[in-house]
């Protein structure tokens, strides 16, 4: 690797492999693939940060499927460098570590990451490239579009295959998520709005998701639990409705059985806050998506450590809120109401 050059253009790239190598734990690291921007590999990093044991839940947090939406990896490796500044000493985190996995793909694209550009190297916007059509009209161009890869929100042609890092994080949340009883999935991003949204599937279609019920008393735990937090809990087609979702592909793809219960989440870190504070920084690409004044980044940097540790003990402790079998149907028609 062109470590002058990574370093100018993927500083978390190397912050990644810097938190690994100083790891006094032994953490499982495998590079999933390869993504070449010219004469330039980019390893797509999966931690497992214990051993993945199938009997117990599992929690996989991801980040930078779009390239210039670095705010999201660098939450995430700053969540992975306090954990191992904790796990030496803390009997609190060595003890949920023991009782679930934690799984994290911090950088999914890094080739577009590395070009600052939303889209992969191919010009494929990763969140619309998934085998899966709308039912009901997207927004002009932002819902997906399959006329130009100069064009924003490229689906990609439409009888190819998914794009390699698409189909590298589907082979990673699948060989976690079909084998583990419960997983939750939350992906990074940022950049709609002037909330945090916590978004689920679907973002194809404006019906509901057959795990409403899960993804309602996880709102109400959440909700419970931290009655003040910020985050807006809801469906992504209330926002709006998109071509080829990643999230609805992998949802879609899962079993979804008693045994096997998988919640898929994504974190949408509301930009427009920063900008309206900052209205100068409206004017590059990286002020858009990320937090630009160091004190507001420090702020997003902890802001979610909470949703984090929520989501670890949410999953630990998922047979004690996720809805029996007798109130399944009431709960399911009560989220109904709530969101559709
Ligand atoms: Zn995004």
């Amino acid at each position: 690797m062109d470590k002058k050059r990574i370093k100018k253009k993927l500083p978390e790239l190397l912050e990644l492999e810097g938190i690994i190598y100083r790891s006094k734990h032994p953490l499982t690291v495998t590079k999933e693939a390869l993504v070449n921007v010219g004469d330039i590999e980019l390893p797509i990093y999966c931690i497992e940060m214990t051993p993945f044991n199938k009997n117990l839940p599992t929690l996989i947090l991801s980040a930078g499927v779009h390239g210039l939406e670095r705010i999201g990896t660098q939450v995430l490796l700053s969540y992975i460098d306090m954990l191992l500044s904790r796990l030496p000493w803390d009997v609190v985190i060595q003890k949920q570590l023991s009782e679930m996995n934690l799984i994290f793909l911090p950088i999914v694209n890094p080739g577009g990451m590395y070009l600052n550009t939303r889209a992969n190297p191919n010009g494929v916007d990763l969140m619309r490239n998934a085998p899966i059509e709308a039912e009901t009209k997207t927004p002009f161009l932002g819902g997906g579009q399959r006329f130009t890869s100069h064009l924003p929100w490229y689906c990609g042609k439409r009888d190819d295959d998914m794009e390699l890092e698409n189909q590298t994080l589907v082979r990673v949340v699948e060989r976690y998520s079909n084998q583990s009883p419960f997983t939750i999935t939350l992906d990074c991003h940022s950049g709609f709005g002037l909330n945090d949204h916590l978004w689920f599937p679907y973002a194809y279609r404006k019906r509901p998701i057959a795990v409403l019920d899960k993804l309602y008393a996880l709102k109400l735990l959440l909700d419970r639990t931290y009655p003040y937090n910020h985050y807006r809990f809801e469906p992504q087609s209330l926002s709006y409705v998109t071509q080829g979702d990643l999230w609805d592909y992998v949802y879609k793809r899962h079993k979804n059985t008693q045994d096997s219960v998988m919640i898929p989440l994504t974190l949408e870190m509301g930009s427009w806050n920063w900008i309206k504070k900052r209205p100068i920084q409206a004017l590059s690409i990286k002020g858009l998506f990320n937090p630009i004044v160091p004190h507001r980044k420090r702020r997003v940097l902890r802001r979610h450590l909470m949703l984090f540790d929520f989501l670890c003990s949410a999953s630990i402790a998922y047979k004690n809120w996720i809805p029996k079998k007798k109130n399944k149907a009431q709960i399911y028609q009560a989220a109904n109401q709530f969101w559709y």
